[in-house]
């Protein structure tokens, strides 16, 4: 047969390879960790939905749903589209299973799917962790999510990210400011470009979202939303800005900031960083009051976030330690055969120690070669002459890492890297941690 051309992976769509899996499962159990903690549980939905589920909760006039979507009819003459975030599908969710009868504190994780031009920190399959909390209306709890993603990056050790908050008001607050601002970008509707003119139609408010440079002057010039709050929303936010002060996080406020789905108001927020270029926030959300009705349900108030977890790790530098601890090796006809019972006991004894047991035979000197490239801190070494008098050997293959840095008189740890200790079988259990 001949060699046929090889497939690729979709363009803007990642393979997660076995190096870079350790610093994933890192992340993830940092967060997961941390959103017990606080008492978050999590939910699992399906990857696909009716795409009629997007376009009523994001809004028909988004970018995500105008041409990010991946949507298709399936057999049966369905409109279906993969999810291209996650709290619609958690509020129809939370609304078809009855669980918004008491407040919940509701995780999920998973990929989302847009089509956007791949870039940096911009793929059409990513993944984000988010949050989402139903049937509290207070800003305590806008505080609580916030005070939670301060202490998430704190888990993973990142330092440069800042806070930016606004109020979006309700409806008929945003109804008017609307007005006002279209009024005031017309004045100026020459200047504006081709996406800005058409949102000025279809969704004003975005406008001021708008990342071209030559709208800077126009927008910073524009009306601000928080100006024409009224006296309910301005408490709830001013609760907010009090609260976050009370608890040491600093914030800026930032007028302009609108997000890019229709559903949200009130308290809107974002976590940014200068060290990603272009796409740097890594963390986005806010109030959705009104999204648990509009989607069918009992009027229920909502807030909630969502972090992207590419973007969170190629800010954070943390090393995970290597997978796993120890490799066994063996040589000879009764020890190979024996390897592998022998490699079961071990893990029955110790069931915190990452083994691997060496397949495919060969000599000492191949298999060290794989023990060392593994990354395993010491090598557990089975000849037919150990075997015979039931021990092992444990030859350390890299130096430990030591507990006080500034020893540096003739390393113990040097010797005993190149030196192997003979053990009986049944004592390994006990002597090994001491080599780990
Ligand atoms: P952006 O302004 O960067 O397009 P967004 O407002 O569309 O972000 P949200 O829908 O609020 O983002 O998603 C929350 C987070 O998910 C973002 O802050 C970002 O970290 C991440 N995210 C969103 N879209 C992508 C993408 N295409 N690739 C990677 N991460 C993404
Ligand atoms: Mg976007």
């Amino acid at each position: 047969m001949t060699r046929q051309t090889p497939l690729r992976a979709i363009r803007g769509m990642h393979d997660l390879l076995p190096d870079d899996s350790a610093r994933w499962q890192q992340l993830e159990d940092r967060a997961r960790a941390l959103l017990e903690r606080y008492g978050y549980t999590e939910m699992r939905t399906p990857l696909v939905e009716q795409s009629e589920l997007f376009k009523r909760s994001i809004g028909e006039v988004t970018d995500i749903v105008e041409k990010e979507m991946y949507s298709f009819e399936d057999r049966g003459g369905d409109q279906l589209s993969l999810r291209p975030e996650g709290t619609a599908s958690c509020v129809r969710a939370a609304i078809e299973h009855s669980l918004l009868d008491q407040p919940r504190r509701i995780w999920y994780r998973g990929p989302m799917f847009r089509r956007e031009r791949p870039q940096r920190g911009r793929y059409r399959q990513f993944h984000q962790i988010g949050v989402e909390v139903f049937g509290l209306t207070g800003p305590d709890i806008d505080l609580e999510v916030i005070l939670l993603t301060r202490r998430l990056w704190e888990a993973l050790g990142l330092t440069d990210l800042r806070l930016e908050l606004n109020s979006l008001g309700d409806s008929a607050e945003r109804a008017a400011y609307r007005q006002q601002l279209v009024a005031y970008l017309r004045q100026h509707e020459a200047q504006l470009d081709d996406d800005s003119r058409r949102r000025l139609e279809t969704n004003p408010l975005r406008v001021l979202d708008s990342k071209n440079p030559d709208l800077a002057e126009i927008i910073a010039q524009a009306p601000s939303l928080i100006d024409a709050l009224g006296s309910d929303s301005r408490a709830h936010f001013e609760a907010l800005c009090a609260g976050l002060e009370r608890a040491g996080l600093a914030y800026e406020i930032n007028p302009r900031l609108v997000r890019g789905l229709d559903y949200y108001n009130r308290t809107v927020f974002e976590w940014i960083t200068d060290a990603l270029g272009a796409q740097g926030t890594v963390c986005a959300g806010g109030r959705y009051d009104g999204l648990v009705e509009q989607l069918g349900g009992r009027a229920t108030p909502a807030v909630g976030f969502a972090l992207g977890l590419e973007r969170l790790l190629e800010l954070s530098e943390t090393e995970p330690p290597p997978s796993i601890d120890a490799y066994l090796i063996a040589v000879g006809e009764q020890a190979n055969a024996a390897a592998m019972p022998i490699a079961e006991q071990i893990r029955d004894a110790l069931p915190e120690l990452r083994l691997l047991c060496h397949c495919g035979g060969g000599s000492f000197k191949s298999q060290f070669k794989r023990a060392d490239r593994s990354g395993a801190k010491v090598a557990l070494v089975l000849g037919d002459d150990e075997l015979a008098q039931q021990r092992i050997g444990i030859k350390p293959l890299r130096a430990p890492a030591s507990d006080d840095p500034t020893n540096t008189g003739p390393a113990k740890s040097e010797q005993s890297k190149t030196e192997q200790t003979s053990v009986a079988l049944d004592a390994l259990a006990d002597r090994l941690p001491d080599f780990l």
